[in-house]
């Protein structure tokens, strides 16, 4: 798959965490971005795509539109070579799983897809999944052939009830696949990215990721972590990813999109060196008894079933068709971790 610079290309919520390096990315290339975003009006959303556009050969272009409203996509897409559909809230503080987080995901693929079949110039969507869409807890490790997660496998463990961000990621991918088998005009890439870290180009993103980076400098994980084991990888090689993706034209199917197999306590310990005698970074990693007596008290989103299929269980996926097939070199962890932590120590977001 050529890329035609003259063709511009569009990206589902550009104002996100992950799509804005990608955004960067293609604007790097001089391609022009249509974006179609929820509120084109709301400068304070749109302040750093606009400040990397300033810098960069290529163009971006504002449209609105919302998961939720069928056709809203048309106008953005049109004429485009294009697709990468990144929008779906990443979220656990939910009251209505359905609406806040299926909904959006699963309703809105299917309304970006539709457009998609309707739009000739389309050639590829290339669709930012997740690793959620292969496992839920990491206890479905036990019944996983070798004991890793690959592309073939599929996450059958998560529900409205127990993680149902997984289970909104998992419906969202499936529909995205039913959808794309009913004709042959367009194809699909799967980009299925683990935990993703690495500074934002917004410092104030919303993704859950902040969260759980925040928590480790501002005193609120002082005690220390569980030990969750979990793929993690780098904002900046997840945008590599989704542009190799498009512009490769043999890619095809999933890609773990996955740096390293690593836990919540490795993540705090690659802050020590630098940041341990200014800011609280976790040091112990708390037992699996004390986490599954006061997790549930301490965050309402967690519940005794996650501990119990999450915390010291093992975690292991292959990333081998990303580097091998799309030539991605994952950056080490402890740089993702401290460039990351140093954003929020510039916002001022951690007292010393
Ligand atoms: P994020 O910063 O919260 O981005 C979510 C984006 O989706 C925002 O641009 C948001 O727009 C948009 N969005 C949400 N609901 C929408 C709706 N109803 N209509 C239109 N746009 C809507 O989270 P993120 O971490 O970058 O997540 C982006 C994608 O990466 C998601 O598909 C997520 O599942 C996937 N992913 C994330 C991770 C991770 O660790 N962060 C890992 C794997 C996969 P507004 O700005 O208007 O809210």
């Amino acid at each position: 798959m050529n890329i035609d610079k003259n063709l511009p290309v569009m990206v589902t919520g550009a104002t996100g965490y992950v799509a804005g390096w990608l955004v960067k990315r293609l604007l790097d290339e001089g391609l022009t971005v249509h974006a179609p975003v929820r509120n084109p009006d709301d400068a304070s959303k749109l302040k750093y795509l606009n400040e990397i556009a300033a810098n960069a050969p290529g163009k971006i272009r504002y449209f609105k539109a919302d998961l939720m409203q069928p056709g809203s996509y048309q106008e953005a897409m049109a004429g485009c070579q294009m697709v990468f559909h990144t929008a779906s809230p990443f979220r656990m503080d939910v009251k209505d799983a359905q609406k806040e987080l299926i909904e959006p995901a699963q309703i809105g693929t299917r309304n970006v897809l539709e457009t998609v079949d309707r739009t000739p110039s389309v050639k590829r969507v290339v669709l930012t999944s997740s690793c959620a869409a292969i496992y839920g807890d990491s206890a479905d490790l036990d019944n996983t052939p070798n004991g890793i997660f690959t592309e073939e496998i599929w996450n059958t463990s998560s529900s409205l009830k127990h993680q149902p961000y997984s289970y909104s990621k998992t419906l969202a991918e499936q529909e995205a696949w039913k959808i794309v088998k009913k004709q042959n005009r367009w194809d699909l890439v799967a980009i299925n990215p683990s935990f993703v870290i690495g500074p934002g180009i917004n410092p104030d993103g919303t993704s859950e990721s902040f969260n759980i980076i925040r928590r480790m400098g501002d005193g609120t994980a002082k005690g220390g972590l569980p030990n969750i084991r979990l793929g993690l990888v780098d904002v900046r090689d997840v945008a590599e990813a989704h542009f190799r993706a498009a512009f490769t034209a043999q890619a095809n199917g999933r890609y773990i999109t996955s740096g390293h197999n690593s836990s919540f306590p490795e993540m705090a310990s690659t802050l020590l060196d630098r940041y341990g005698r200014d800011y609280p970074i976790p040091r112990r990693t708390l037992p699996k008894w004390l986490v599954w007596l006061v997790g549930p008290i301490a965050d309402k989103s967690v519940t005794r079933k996650m501990i119990a299929r999450n915390v010291d269980r093992p975690w292991k996926a292959d990333n081998s068709r990303s580097r091998n097939e799309l030539g991605i070199r994952y950056r080490p962890l402890a740089d993702s971790m401290n460039d990351f932590f140093q954003q929020f120590v510039e916002a001022g977001q951690f007292a010393k």
